[in-house]
């Protein structure tokens, strides 16, 4: 298939460029867009077959639920049985932007967006090209990370092009994604609001909303089952991934001892000068920490050129954004970590 390009001045598509993709969109075609969080994959989230696709191309688990991104508090009012208040005290405060409510879905969502559950997952993206698409073509987008599955999502449009040039119709180049990170996905179906995916809103601007909010670190079963895309290893450059998590002095010895000249090592800035061994990729600075959200996934990837045969990354725990920051790195790690 032959990849159309198209860029983005001034946070806009020209009028011709937004009306040939929302014509593909509205055919069932694929189309990638830059949102604030990820590049997204989108398809009509009303239909069927054009949601298989974006199973197929990302070769997505098919237990994987899809986000329906909508324009409007009204557009997203269409597809739940009951926008309750609390989800409209949400969305009043955090849309447009990274903070996806479950709500109870009604039968206008096909179960194939929603991998047979009776919850749909939706939000606002605050990106004026990812808004503009969904108005022009009336209907919900579903956009998982316009990337293979498995593989660190996409927060340039070289990621996206590395991973899908040749099996979609259209890329749209937005330069690159403000948060890096994906959005936090908080379920209103459970009687206390839950995390189910922490992520770019984080739990302290909720927790400001909130009376109650609950946020467990590690999944349980019962999670997953909630929210299946939270089981499976993701994120994952080609080289495994090992966290060295303790005290700062004790985190640079390990590192230093198990490292060699093929060994990648992901830390910050202020440690960089540390690391006598290895290629270093600095993630960014303590005292600028959204930094760390937005380089996370161009850093995983960046290994995949160097060719590094492992990973060290040091435990990345600061600012407003560490636990969906952690959760990531995590993913990508499939949870190996060394503990100094
Ligand atoms: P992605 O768009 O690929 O970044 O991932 C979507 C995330 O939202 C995954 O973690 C899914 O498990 C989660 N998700 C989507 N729909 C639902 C839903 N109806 N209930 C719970 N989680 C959902
Ligand atoms: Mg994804």
């Amino acid at each position: 298939m032959l990849t159309h390009h198209y860029t983005v001045n001034n946070q806009k598509l020209s009028k011709q460029d937004l009306d040939t993709c929302s014509k593909l969109l509205k055919k069932g075609e694929l189309v990638a867009f830059p949102t604030e969080t990820v590049y997204g994959l989108g398809a009509n989230a009303l239909d069927p077959f054009a949601i298989s696709k974006i199973f197929v191309v990302k070769n997505r688990p098919m237990d994987n639920p899809l986000i329906l991104h909508v324009d409007s508090i009204e557009m997203a009012k269409k597809y739940v049985t009951d926008f309750p208040p609390i989800a409209l005290k949400l969305a009043t405060i955090f849309w447009p932007g990274p903070l996806t409510l479950v709500l109870n879905k009604n039968e206008l969502v096909p179960d194939e967006a929603t991998a047979n559950l009776l919850t749909v997952a939706i939000r606002i993206p605050s990106h004026p090209v990812a808004i503009s698409l969904i108005s022009a073509c009336g209907f919900p987008l579903a956009a998982p990370s316009a990337n293979l599955s498995g593989k660190p999502s996409t927060t340039e449009v070289k990621h996206v092009q590395d991973d899908l040039e040749g099996l979609v119709p259209a890329i749209i180049d937005g330069g690159k994604s403000t948060f890096g990170i994906e959005s936090t996905v908080l379920d209103l179906t459970s009687k206390i609001p839950t995390i189910l995916r922490p992520g770019s809103t984080s739990i302290r601007q909720l927790e400001m909303v909130l009376p109650k909010v609950i946020f467990k670190d590690k999944s349980t079963s019962k999670e997953i089952a909630k929210s299946p895309g939270m089981k499976y290893t993701h994120y994952s450059p080609k080289a495994s991934v090992i966290i060295v998590k303790g005290s700062p002095q004790n985190v640079c010895k390990k590192i230093n001892e198990i490292s060699d000249e093929q060994t990648g090592i992901l830390c910050i800035k202020e440690h960089a000068h540390l690391y006598k061994k290895g290629q270093v990729i600095v993630l960014g600075s303590k005292k600028e920490p959204n930094q760390l959200a937005s380089n996370l996934f161009e850093s995983l990837r960046m290994f995949d050129k160097l060719k590094v045969t492992k990973i060290l990354a040091e435990y990345p725990e600061y600012g407003e954004l560490k636990e969906a920051v952690v959760n990531r790195l995590e993913k990508a790690s499939g949870g190996n970590i060394i503990i100094t």
